[in-house]
């Protein structure tokens, strides 16, 4: 994987955002491979649009790429809101790559945000453009990233260094059986690994994660079987090889 951007591919153009669109579309192109097949080739999906949208011709996994001098740790402001909301509930939300790249386009940072974390808890509605905007009413988003455990974000290059390409394979696809549950539901198993992530421990217990309930309360109000949706979704991590059970109300995390 080349880590240098090629700049002369954006010799012709003048505006600053679409010297850096063209030349991070044209990077991403050429080195970056499907983590969700064998595949190493990814294409553009979606000539003439806002989104800088890729996919896999062989597996079909979809990809949106943004770009960063710094990307966003905690929340990523995003497109309209009913349309990502809508591609989430369709099972079609594209898996999100953020590039950081350095004043002389060296690559420092690339990491994939799993298509299979993004749920509508994850979702948040921007206020309304006012009557006096361009777009008047128009509702944009912002991806709560703070929302997302470890395990969804997937570092592709990290500090200047590709991490091995077989390893990066191996902790996306672990994740993608997650895709078949619904968004819906789907959002309950990724609420409660982040909560588990957050205990930072190896093994923990069912007494610890009741005790953080107010956590899911906040997120999914008036909800009545938080405890018990959070046993179900134990038994959903354990069947994706995240944790194992130790005994009863006792669990550990696998890696
Ligand atoms: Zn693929």
């Amino acid at each position: 994987m080349q880590l240098t951007c090629d700049l002369s591919i954006a010799e012709t153009y003048i505006s600053a955002p679409q010297r850096a669109r063209v030349i991070s579309e044209h990077w991403f192109s050429e080195n970056c491979y499907c983590l969700a097949c064998p595949s190493n080739r990814l294409i553009r999906t979606a000539p003439n649009t806002q989104a800088m949208d890729f996919g896999c011709d062989a597996c079909g996994h979809r990809y949106e790429l943004k770009t960063f001098r710094r990307r966003p740790t905690r929340s990523l402001v995003d497109g309209a809101y009913s349309a990502l909301l809508a591609r989430i509930n369709l099972g079609s939300a594209p898996t999100l790559c953020l590039l950081e790249r350095n004043e002389t386009w060296q690559i420092e940072s690339l990491t994939a945000i799993h298509s299979s974390f993004l749920t509508p808890v994850v979702i948040e509605q921007r206020p309304a453009l006012g009557p006096h905007a361009r777009r008047a009413g128009w509702i944009g988003c912002n991806i709560r990233l703070d929302r997302i455990p470890i395990d969804g974000e997937i570092a592709v290059i990290q500090k200047g260094i590709c991490v091995p390409k077989a390893e990066v394979r191996d902790r996306f696809r672990r994740f993608l059986p997650l895709a078949n549950i619904p968004a819906n539901q789907r959002g309950w198993t990724t609420l409660t690994l982040s909560i588990i992530r957050d205990l930072a421990k190896r093994d923990f217990r069912l007494s610890e994660l009741y005790e953080r309930e107010q956590s899911f309360s906040q997120i999914y109000l008036g909800n009545r079987h938080i405890r018990a949706k959070i046993r179900q979704q134990l038994q959903v991590l354990r069947d994706l090889g995240v944790l194992s059970f130790e005994g009863p109300g006792r669990y550990r995390l696998l890696n």
